[in-house]
């Protein structure tokens, strides 16, 4: 009898950039027909279709069709963020007594791992079909300097569909000299894509009691505040209730109430039209959660949906930014010697 078993992983190709490096983009696919893109340029994950409660497929990330859209400048849609994802002081940090400068290319501030990040590299990649799922193996080596930061890194990064409609991404890396390391992904969802004015009414819940307080180029100050008013999403809330009481919108850091590195369920969203639902599993210590603040119209993506604001958000499952120069916060060093490890999960469901 033949086996039902509709997973697979395909490749095609997305283009080239003008040095001539050609670009991939492979299609993911699992038994219940989830679909998710994902491009060897920047790791971007350029498409996620999932079905919503009565079975109709959308496409529910931000994103873009063309590889040449991703080449102009854009809010990281989808994209893999290293070295560091978020904002460190300045661009410098020291580290064993020197002291290191790296870009500023967010006013004053380094933002997620400079001019050109792991987002805008084209990264090696390898497909396979596993018992685990549906798999794509990215792996980048980051010279010693790059963007100013020490040590040759060596980064593998495992994106995994599986047959629980789960995104399973897991990060390794190591390194030849003590570095800093803070590695995410950085989609933006909106789980109603073609009804919805923006993504003011989905539902998150966020299972952490304390937030990092940000000065006001977005640097954490140190002080790590109790979540209770606007700023909490313990009870499960949509994002809209108090985001006008939140200047800028959201785009914070939240402490996960979670002890050591187990993959935990630390966040989830739903959409109550559609009635999809994401799940976030990580191991980290933070998440990024950022409202879309910065959209405002100017780009147009995929199926011409313009991206106003709040029209997706973002959870950026991270340690805290600027941890470099905060030594309260948990450490980001990598040493020689040592493996970085990292795991989130993305799972998708409907209610
Ligand atoms: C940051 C925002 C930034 C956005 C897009 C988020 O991770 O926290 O401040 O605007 O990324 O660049």
């Amino acid at each position: 009898m033949e086996q039902q078993n509709n997973s697979s992983i395909e490749r095609s190709d997305f283009g080239s950039l003008s040095d001539g490096k050609e670009v991939h983009i492979f299609t993911l696919t699992n038994k219940n027909q989830m679909q998710v893109k994902i491009t060897n340029y920047g790791g971007i994950i350029t498409s996620i279709v999932v079905p919503d409660k009565d079975g109709n497929p959308a496409d529910v990330v931000l994103g873009y069709d063309k590889l040449d859209d991703y080449l102009k400048e854009h809010p990281y849609f989808g994209a893999l963020i290293g070295r560091y994802g978020n904002r460190i002081d300045s661009g410098r940090f020291s580290l064993n007594g020197k002291e290191y400068i790296l870009a500023q290319n967010n006013g004053p501030n380094h933002l997620h791992g400079g001019i050109k990040g792991f987002d805008k590299v084209v990264w090696n990649a390898e497909d396979s079909v596993g018992d685990e799922g549906v798999s794509l193996k990215l792996s980048y080596l980051s010279k010693d300097g790059e963007e100013g930061y020490p040590g040759n890194l060596d980064v593998t990064v495992l994106y995994t569909l599986n047959d629980n409609n789960e995104i399973i991404i897991e990060y390794q890396a190591k390194t030849d000299r003590p570095t800093h390391i803070n590695l995410t992904n950085h989609s933006y969802f909106n789980l109603n894509p073609e009804k919805s004015k923006n993504a003011l009414d989905h539902v998150l819940e966020i299972k952490a009691d304390k937030y990092t307080v940000v000065n006001e180029t977005l640097i954490p100050t140190g002080e790590l505040r109790s979540v209770a008013g606007v700023m909490d999403f313990r009870e499960p809330k949509p994002i809209g209730t108090n985001i006008d009481a939140v200047e800028g919108g959201y785009d914070h850091n939240y402490v996960l109430n979670k002890v050591g590195t187990n993959l935990d369920l630390m966040a989830t969203v739903y959409e109550p039209e559609s009635g999809r639902t994401i799940e976030v599993f990580t191991t980290q210590p933070g998440v990024q959660f950022y409202s879309g603040n910065f959209l405002n119209g100017s780009l147009k993506g995929k199926n011409d949906i313009v991206y106003v604001k709040h029209y997706g958000f973002c959870l950026e499952t991270q340690h805290f930014p600027d941890s470099p120069n905060q030594p309260d916060f948990p450490s980001t060093v990598l040493n020689p010697g040592e493996i970085y490890n990292h795991t989130t999960i993305f799972r998708f469901g409907i209610r």
